[in-house]
């Protein structure tokens, strides 16, 4: 019977991170994977395909709508979306392979099959074969990550109904598609497809999609996306879906009104959130607990209510984010080792990766306002940007938020070019607690869409910005 120090149950982001700092730090590691390829959501069905498709598709956009202005002459342009998949896959293959050389060269051994507490401290791993194993365990890390929500209304077919795990194979182009949820899946895929030329549909709850994000951000977002041919159904709820073989109804009723409609479709893209994925793990014979939405219950440590038993990731409390899942990851093998980490949740970045990019960190104005904070903002757009004209793109811009005595920056909120990227500087200067002022005097390559964060932190310092 084989003996650990550690267990890590799934192979997500959180999952193979927490491994090979465990093995890093000298602990004999192994790691339990239900599927056959590691990497989890994120590597196989979540950001790295996503984002494959999303540079394929922004490349057709660009060629359609900006080529010409180039002075690039294209005839006959024509989409291979099978192609486009099959590109993906390589794409997710490359990177899947990639988890598990790190798993042997960091000596984990990895067990493919499912994993479920029979004690605390015992582990079964049943395999596809129909066998099964049992491991013991000093501790154990739950990384078992999440799976969308889709009420049953919906009569999810994964043919026409669909998520976003059978979008990422869809091989030709949809006429017409609905989306239900104007969140960050919905809003992502729904780019992918309208590029190439699907009608996209949108169906939000809320009365703005990305609703927890800056509401300056929502709205320039919401005006691009429009021009890209997206439509918003903002405060509705779709009731019920139906599905043919062929194409779905999808019922749809105004939030606050009496009004309900029709929209018939190709396809229905379920993006409404995803919840934690604990079933048949075994929970109950361990003694874990779980709160009411599902989410592994946590103490600061990051360990459930059952001592050496930790959980991180989707699976817990916090945003589902493949980073998030990291940090928690490094932060218990350190943590189990006895150091002392520390994550600042606050300063998790937050990108959707539409064209422009849409990114953030710290505090919206809404929650400083709420949280009655005197605060300054100041606002750059990518109009007035010599990088964004020279590359066509100035749609969005840069807000940097600081406290109003002290001059510290508390929130950065940008739609644009390479946001997502642009926002690492963000973090970093909010981990040193910089001012707005600090951020303003620090020297930016010219000409870089950088130069619009330093001119945005400029204009929160007392109206300083130079080229508006
Ligand atoms: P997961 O990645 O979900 O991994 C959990 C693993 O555990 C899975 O492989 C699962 O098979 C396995 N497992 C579960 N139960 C068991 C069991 N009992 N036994 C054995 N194995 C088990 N986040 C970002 O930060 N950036 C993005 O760009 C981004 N894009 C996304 C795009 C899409 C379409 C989706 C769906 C998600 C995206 N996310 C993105 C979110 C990101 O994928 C998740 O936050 C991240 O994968 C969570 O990591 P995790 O390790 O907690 O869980
Ligand atoms: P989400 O929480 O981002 O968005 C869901 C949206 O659906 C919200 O706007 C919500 O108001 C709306 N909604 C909920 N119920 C509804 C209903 N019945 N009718 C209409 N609208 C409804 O969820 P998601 O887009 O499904 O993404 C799931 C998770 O995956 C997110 O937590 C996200 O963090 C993660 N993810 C991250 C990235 C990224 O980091 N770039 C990309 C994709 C997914």
């Amino acid at each position: 019977m084989s003996k650990y120090d550690v267990i890590v149950i799934g192979s997500g982001p959180g999952g193979y991170v927490a491994a090979i700092r465990c093995a890093q730090l000298g602990m004999k590691t192994a790691i339990i994977e239900k599927y056959a390829t590691l990497g989890g959501t994120c590597l196989n069905v979540g950001c790295i395909p996503s984002k494959a498709l999303l540079d394929s598709s922004e490349y057709v956009h660009e060629a359609k709508e900006k080529f010409a202005a180039h002075g690039i002459k294209l005839s006959g342009l024509q989409v291979d979306l099978k192609r486009m998949v099959e590109r993906k896959d390589e794409v997710v293959a490359q990177t899947v392979k990639g988890v598990e050389f790190l798993m042997k060269k960091n000596k984990i051994d990895v067990y493919h099959g499912y994993g479920s507490f029979v004690a605390p401290k015992e582990i079964q791993v049943a395999k596809e074969d129909g066998t099964s194993e049992t491991l013991h365990t000093d501790k154990v890390i739950i990384a078992t990550g999440s799976k969308p929500i889709v009420p049953s209304a919906f009569n999810y077919d994964k043919k026409r109904v669909i998520t976003s795990t059978e979008a990422l194979n869809i091989t030709k182009i949809p006429k017409r598609m609905v989306i239900v949820g104007g969140g960050v899946i919905g809003l992502e895929l729904g780019s992918v497809f309208a590029r190439l030329g699907t009608e996209i549909e949108v169906v939000e709850y809320m009365d703005r999609i990305l609703p927890t994000m800056d509401l300056d951000c929502s709205k320039e977002l919401t005006r691009v996306l429009k021009k890209l041919g997206f439509k918003f159904h903002l405060k509705h709820a779709v009731q019920s879906i139906k599905a043919t073989s062929r194409s779905v109804t999808v019922n749809v009723q105004a939030r606050d009104e009496e009004e309900a409609f029709d929209i018939k479709a190709d396809y229905c893209l379920v993006a409404i959130g995803r919840r934690p994925y604990t079933d048949k793990l075994g929970l109950d014979k361990a003694g874990v607990q779980i709160d009411e939405k599902g989410r592994i219950v946590v103490d600061e440590h990051l360990q459930t209510n059952v001592e050496g038993i930790y959980a991180i990731g989707d699976v817990i409390r916090g945003p589902m984010l493949a980073h998030k899942a990291e940090e928690e990851g490094i932060f218990v093998a350190e943590t189990m080792a006895g150091q002392k980490p520390h994550i600042d949740y606050n300063l998790i970045p937050s990108v959707v990766y539409t064209w422009p990019e849409v990114a953030s960190v710290g505090k919206t104005e809404l929650q400083l306002k709420e949280a009655g904070i005197p605060y300054k903002g100041g606002k750059f757009p990518f109009k007035a940007s010599g990088r964004a004209r020279a590359s066509m793109d100035t749609d969005g811009m840069v807000k940097v938020l600081a406290h109003k005595d002290t001059d510290e920056i508390l929130g950065v909120h940008m739609v644009g070019p390479r946001a997502a990227d642009m926002i690492a500087e963000a973090v970093a200067l909010m981990e040193f607690r910089a001012s707005a002022e600090d951020a303003g005097r620090i020297c930016h390559a010219h000409p870089t869409f950088t130069e619009a964060l330093k001119e945005a932190a400029l204009a929160a310092t007392a109206n300083r910005a130079i080229h508006i």
